[in-house]
């Protein structure tokens, strides 16, 4: 059977716009739009979001939270912080938004899809419980999380974030949780601040989050290497049932909002590496969530790369990357922090 793969978008997460000149804004879509337009082909499903009921949100935020935002949008347009906005329509076009990372999430964990990506504005990785920030309302794929382990029999989730911001409300929403590995690669020092290697979890959850800082400058060799020589081990160690991944492409070369040199092939082949994760220990299962990226020739570029890697019958991993001096003393840092967690680390 020819393998299908899902993607949700629609016209409705362009409604949700700031102040003009805001970088998350409704264009960015388009050029996504575009990319999918480009890669059109049987197997690739378009689906319609719907909207995340209740009890799906209740599950990451309490329900003062949802007050809040509804009470912004009554305001709009109004602001929740420095960087996050609201538009009348904005509470429900996020509603929208985590509804579709659920619904697509559950989909293919029944095995309707093998795969999915989820092409929705707001972005989610910097929602906290109870506090939207960073241009985030609800934390989409904290929420597609909560409902497949709520709804679909799953347990232990990998929730990879190559956003170049850390997703700091992601973290928080699961630094106690042993069930979701949280793995995240970002530039540091940025925006939000959070995500240094000691910050391992907490309790129960303790060795469960997995931050990879990385200086500014980064391109495809480096978040290639650090892919595969900490990722992979992590996950190795872990055993995800399914994959879920936080797919902000603000670590594109042509991106505003950082300074990463990450291309389009870039963010291809570290898609290549998670999904030969997800075949060899999730039956294949991988959904991806949009989160940020502002250019919109990377928002186009690296959509049609991560098709690509979702679409293909039989993904390759790239070559081993070559050895790299500046990744050394990071992969140290994350080994002496997570060597006892993850065995495969302290052998490297
Ligand atoms: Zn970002």
């Amino acid at each position: 059977m020819p393998r299908r793969v899902a993607v949700i978008e629609d016209s409705r997460y362009r409604e949700h716009s700031g102040p003009a000149g805001h970088p998350e804004r409704p264009e960015r879509l388009s050029a996504v739009s575009e990319a999918i337009a480009s890669r059109a082909c049987a197997e690739l499903v378009h689906c319609s979001p719907r909207e995340a009921t209740s009890d799906e949100i209740l599950r990451v935020h309490p329900a003062e939270h949802g007050e809040l935002l509804r009470a912004a949008a009554r305001r709009a347009p109004s602001q929740l912080d420095a960087d996050t906005f609201m538009a009348p329509r904005s509470e429900e076009i996020a509603r929208l938004a985590a509804g579709a990372s659920a619904e697509l999430a559950l989909r293919v964990a029944a095995g309707d899809f093998a795969a999915g990506f989820a092409a929705v504005r707001p972005p989610g990785h910097h929602a906290e419980t109870r506090r939207a920030m960073g241009f985030c309302l609800y934390n989409n794929a904290a929420i597609a999380v909560r409902a497949l382990q709520a709804e679909a029999g799953v347990e232990r989730v990998l929730l990879f974030d190559w956003d170049v911001h850390h997703g700091n409300g992601s973290q928080q929403v699961f630094e106690a949780d042993p069930s979701v590995l949280y793995v995240s690669l970002h530039q540091w020092p940025h925006y939000p601040g959070s995500g240094d290697f000691g910050e391992r979890g907490r309790d129960a959850g303790t060795g469960a989050t997995l931050n990879v800082p990385l200086p500014a400058g980064c391109g495809d060799a480096e978040y290639l290497a650090v892919s595969q020589r900490l990722l992979v081990p992590a996950v190795e160690a872990f055993r995800p049932e399914i994959v879920i991944v936080s797919s902000g492409f603000d670590a594109h070369r042509d991106d505003p909002l950082a300074s990463m040199q990450v291309t389009g092939a870039g963010f291809g082949a570290m898609a290549r590496v998670v999904r030969a994760l997800a075949d060899v220990h999730c039956g294949g299962r991988l959904i991806v969530v949009l989160e940020g990226g502002y250019a919109l020739t990377g928002l186009r570029e690296s959509t049609a790369a991560l098709l690509d890697a979702l679409l293909s019958d039989h993904v390759r991993p790239p070559a081993d990357a070559r050895p790299h001096p500046l990744l050394d003393d990071i992969v140290d840092r994350v080994s002496a922090v997570h060597g006892r967690d993850f065995p495969g680390l302290a052998r490297l």
